[in-house]
């Protein structure tokens, strides 16, 4: 199934999205036809979720982060074009930093560029999202840990990621994680899935999921190994070549087919 999470009449809900006509609409997920009940139940706990609302296309929707992480994990340089671009060494392991949860932005939200950076990149990722806890996952067991997928933008200081010792900062200033517009389990990865990222309606990421140097079962078991992942819980699998600096004005869109589009727009931030 495919879900959101939106506001509306300054209620957090979840519904699912389906298509009418082509278009992606937003339906109760009480009355959803593919109705995951141990998802409803698990949001039914944890929010003030209601089935209160009519159908709405998803355009209209103001929509959230569609997940509520307790934790982002991030892989860096895990597509061969992408770490010859930045002059990098192959790496032997996967690389991982973390992204705040405070950095979280929602589709069609705006990502601040900090005064402290005088270069802000934008990175189209595949995100999974964790479906259970998990530690020590074994590869072959990958498909039962993700809830699904979902697009991100591993928005990056570049500057201070080449100055500073730790990239915590160059990767985690607020807005510097727009994630979403929607979480859907019907992908499959493993058998290739194509991103692309634009900018002001140019493309300039164009990459596949069959291109990654450490795959997902490989990537998940390497991190459970090391700490617990929790239901909800994000993994952005790192970004093909073509990355690049974003200016005020920008409109930065990451897609992938079945995943809808995540727009957002890039300003200063004026503290
Ligand atoms: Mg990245």
């Amino acid at each position: 199934m495919k879900y959101c999470r939106f506001l509306f009449e300054n209620q957090t809900h979840y519904g699912a999205v389906e298509d009418r006509d082509g278009e992606p609409w937003i339906v109760d997920l009480a009355r959803a036809p593919d109705e995951d009940l141990a998802f409803r139940l698990e949001h039914h706990r944890a929010t003030s979720w209601s089935f209160d609302f009519e159908p709405m296309p998803l355009s209209a929707a103001e929509l959230l982060a569609p997940v509520t992480p307790s934790k982002i994990v991030c892989v860096g340089r895990n597509y061969r074009d992408h770490v010859k671009e930045m002059d990098s060494e192959l790496p032997a392991e996967p690389l991982l930093f973390f992204k705040p949860v405070s950095a979280l932005l929602r589709p069609g939200g705006v990502v601040l560029m900090p005064a402290a950076s005088s270069r802000v990149d934008f990175e189209g990722e595949l995100a999974l999202v964790i479906g259970r806890r998990v530690r020590n996952l074994k590869e072959e067991d990958w498909r039962s840990a993700i809830r699904g997928y979902t697009l991100a933008n591993d928005v990056t200081a570049r500057d201070l990621q080449k100055t500073d010792d730790q990239w915590a900062r160059a990767k985690g200033f607020d807005t510097f994680c727009p994630v979403g517009p929607l979480v859907s389990d019907e992908l499959d990865a493993a058998s290739g899935l194509t991103l692309e990222t634009r900018v002001n309606n140019e493309v300039r990421q164009h990459g596949s999921t069959l291109d990654f140097i450490f795959p997902i079962p490989k990537l998940l078991a390497y991190i459970t190994a090391a700490m617990t992942l929790e239901a909800g819980d994000l993994v952005l699998t790192g970004t093909p070549s073509g990355v690049g600096a974003l200016k005020a004005g920008d409109c930065v869109e990451v897609t992938i087919p079945g995943l809808g589009v995540l727009a957002n727009t890039v300003e200063p931030d004026a503290g």
